[in-house]
């Protein structure tokens, strides 16, 4: 994640421009000097509204994080404890941007607590860490269940749905699947990166960021081309997948985003090809970061 994107930026110099061009124009062909009178104006009004975000994303970016969550960052995510200082630094970031824009809210007016609300930001960091000009694709926030699961009617602690990614709304999620993902990467589950990917794959299929993964055929396939002939191929020829990856493609790829963060020497192995689709997909080769702390 980043301050202001490039495209923002960009857009915003190019504004600010424009308004005081067409100001003087304006006022040199009509002789009006309302349109000079207007360029302050227009400037005090859009600047704020497009400042507004970028602004404050500086402001959290300064300040330094409490040295509690970067205790409870480095005793519970293997992810963070592989970073270099460079890659902490991006990571700490993204934490407190993502904290600072999304909601995340517990049901039944529960509290979220600190540690919660930074296992799901640590897992979000994670998804994005190789695409700093990536956001979570999360524009309903996260709501938290407690316990283990809920089933269909969101009854909590029935029936065995440990988290979902509704068409509409926030990605729901059952509070105690947090610990097994992030904090001992290696489970092969991870719920919040299954749920995100599911999030993401929609947007993708939506138009997303045009990012459109290279197929065996040695052309751009549409994103949701490409990840059905996948599906249909690791059906066809057998996979080291879990059985819940057979359902669907984007059950099939929302898996394949799960192992590739949490077995990714075993998803390297068994599908080289799958693995280098992920990696060039995610700009990251998670082998790399895990790979720097065994323990
Ligand atoms: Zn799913």
């Amino acid at each position: 994640m980043q301050i202001i994107s490039k495209i923002d930026s960009t857009f915003i110099g190019f504004y600010s421009l424009l308004i005081p061009v067409v100001g003087v124009l304006v006022f040199v062909m009509s002789g009006q000097a309302l349109a000079l009178l207007l360029i302050p104006l227009l400037l005090a009004i859009y600047l704020p509204s497009v400042l507004r975000k970028p602004l404050r994303r500086r402001r959290v970016a300064a300040a330094p994080i409490p040295a509690s969550w970067r205790d409870f960052l480095t005793a519970r995510s293997r992810y963070y404890r592989g970073l270099g200082d460079e890659g902490k630094k991006r990571f700490e970031l993204d934490i407190v941007l993502f904290l600072s824009d999304n909601p995340i809210a517990a049901i039944g007016g529960r509290e979220v607590s600190w540690q919660t609300r930074l296992l799901i930001a640590a897992g979000v960091a994670s998804m994005l860490h190789g695409r700093p000009g990536w956001e979570p694709p999360l524009p309903d926030g996260i709501t938290v269940y407690p316990g283990s699961s809920f089933d269909g009617n969101y009854q909590v602690e029935k029936g065995n749905i440990a988290g979902q990614a509704p068409e509409r709304g926030p990605l729901l999620i059952a509070e105690e699947n947090l610990h097994p993902g992030i904090a001992e990467a290696g489970a092969g589950r991870n719920v919040l990166i299954h749920e995100l990917a599911h999030f993401f794959d929609r947007e993708q299929r939506r138009g997303g960021s045009g990012i459109l993964p290279r197929s065996r055929r040695g052309r751009n396939d549409s994103w949701s081309d490409f990840w059905t002939s996948e599906w249909r191929r690791h059906l066809e020829h057998g996979s080291i997948l879990p059985d819940y990856a057979a359902l669907n493609e984007a059950e099939f790829f929302a898996v394949a985003c799960e192992i590739f963060f949490e077995q990714p020497w075993r998803l390297h192995d068994a599908h080289p090809e799958l693995y280098q689709v992920l990696q060039n997909l995610f700009q990251q080769d998670p082998r790399q970061i895990l790979g720097n702390n065994l323990d």
